[in-house]
């Protein structure tokens, strides 16, 4: 059983060449990890993600705050005595060495526990007839367990006698994983692990690790700027920017409750639509080209009624699958746009289009663009008038102004 937990961690680099600018790489992080949670780090590239991990590993000193991993506070424990293991993006294996001994090798430099015995193997007791505590090395035969089942697990005991430079880049990032699930780790760190991989290898090895996790039952702390990762991988993700926790919470949760622009535009695919209007306590929101929509009172009593006060500029968010290709516009939350250029996928049709009707087609997002994703029975033709319909129960609305979502 393990849980990690920090709180109010601060990460603040040092460097001469840096003196004045002491911005923080991580700011006042704090979480709860219980014991077998599959935790995914997301964010851009340089938002902390990988300062995070690394304190948690003990390989970054903590500038401020605490971290615990069951209820010892580890602030000052050494990396090797956290009982956690870290795989990185480079997993560097010793090319010299076999996948058999390249998983062996960290279990050779390993100690355990146990009891002074004689030649075979009884105990040596002393005078007072106690059993005498001692550190010993590994066996050769218990060496060879370990490693055997962890090849078993990740489905590489063909490959033991082969040298890292015979294998594929996937079957090189099991063994590393190997490495690491061979020593029966506490908490597992994995920093981008799949990042070098090509996409089809990427989405085969993360359905692996899930598996892996959960034959492990350990907790595992995933780092990865991907959001399509982070979504299929993580049972809780904890959205980053700029060394900030933007938002923690399950996929879902996520998707259809954003705190922020920032993270209802980083979760999705295609991106979710915005658009600057003004809403007015009617339920009146006047956007992009001077398209209107009206919400329903249902609608309305889910936004902050007090933050609307006799009106808010907004940025209105609608997801490319929360629009609805329609006849007309006689309802009340329908918009008209013009196809720009149609997507036919197979499974479903991604429409880019625009609300303003004269424009200027553009292959670049303005902030009249608007995207639909269904399954449609016949796709529009480009530059035709569409009606799309926002299905209001997932719109989002944000303060113009501060980002965050005026929901209740
Ligand atoms: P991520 O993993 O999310 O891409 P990092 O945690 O690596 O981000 O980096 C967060 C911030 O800290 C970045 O601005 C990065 O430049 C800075 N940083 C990372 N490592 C160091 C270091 N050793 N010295 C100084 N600054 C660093
Ligand atoms: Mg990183």
């Amino acid at each position: 059983m393990s849980t990690v937990t920090l709180k109010n961690v601060y990460k603040i680099y040092e460097n001469k060449e840096a003196k004045g600018d002491m911005k923080p790489a991580v700011s006042d992080f704090s979480m709860h990890i219980e014991d077998k949670e599959f935790i995914v780090f997301v964010g851009p590239s340089g938002c902390g993600k990988s300062t995070t991990l690394r304190m948690i590993a003990g390989l970054e000193k903590i500038t401020k705050g605490q971290i615990y991993i069951d209820d010892t506070l580890v602030n000052d424990v050494a990396p090797k005595d956290r009982d956690i293991a870290m795989v990185f993006q480079n997993y560097a294996l010793y090319p010299h060495m076999s996948v058999y001994e390249n998983m062996a090798f960290g279990l050779r430099l390993r100690k355990i526990p146990d009891i002074k015995r004689d030649k075979k193997g009884n105990p040596v007791l002393d005078k007072e007839g106690k059993e005498i505590p001692v550190m010993r090395k590994l066996t050769e035969a218990e060496i060879k367990e370990k490693v055997m089942e962890a090849a078993k697990i990740l489905a590489i005991e063909e490959y033991l006698q082969r040298k890292p430079k015979a294998l594929s880049g996937g079957q090189r990032q099991r063994v590393a994983l190997g490495r690491t699930i061979v020593r029966k780790p506490k908490v597992f760190l994995l920093d981008e692990p799949l990042s070098n991989l090509d996409a089809k290898l990427r989405a085969t090895m993360r359905s692996e690790i899930i598996k892996l996790h959960e034959k492990l039952e350990a907790t595992f702390i995933y780092v990865t700027h991907d959001q399509v990762e982070a979504m299929t991988m993580g049972t809780r993700i904890v959205v980053m920017k700029d060394g900030f926790v933007q938002q923690i919470g399950a996929p879902k949760e996520l998707y259809s409750r954003p705190v922020n622009t920032f993270v209802a535009g980083f979760i999705g695919t295609p991106q979710i639509n915005f658009f600057n209007g003004r809403l007015t306590p009617d339920g009146k929101l006047k956007f992009a080209n001077d398209q209107e929509i009206t919400l329903s009172k249902a609608t309305m009593d889910k936004f902050d009624a007090e933050k609307i006060g006799s009106g808010i500029d907004v940025i209105m968010g609608i997801r490319p699958g929360d629009l609805k290709l329609v006849d007309n516009g006689d309802k009340a939350t329908t918009v008209v746009a013009k196809v720009e250029v149609v997507e036919a996928l197979g499974n479903e049709t991604i429409v880019y289009s625009n609300l303003d009707l004269n424009g200027e087609q553009s292959l670049e997002r303005t902030a009249t663009s608007i995207t639909l994703s269904a399954k449609l029975k016949s796709d529009p033709e480009r530059h035709s008038k569409i009606f799309l319909d926002i299905d209001e129960d997932y719109i989002h609305l944000f303060d113009k102004e501060t980002e965050v979502s005026i929901r209740k």
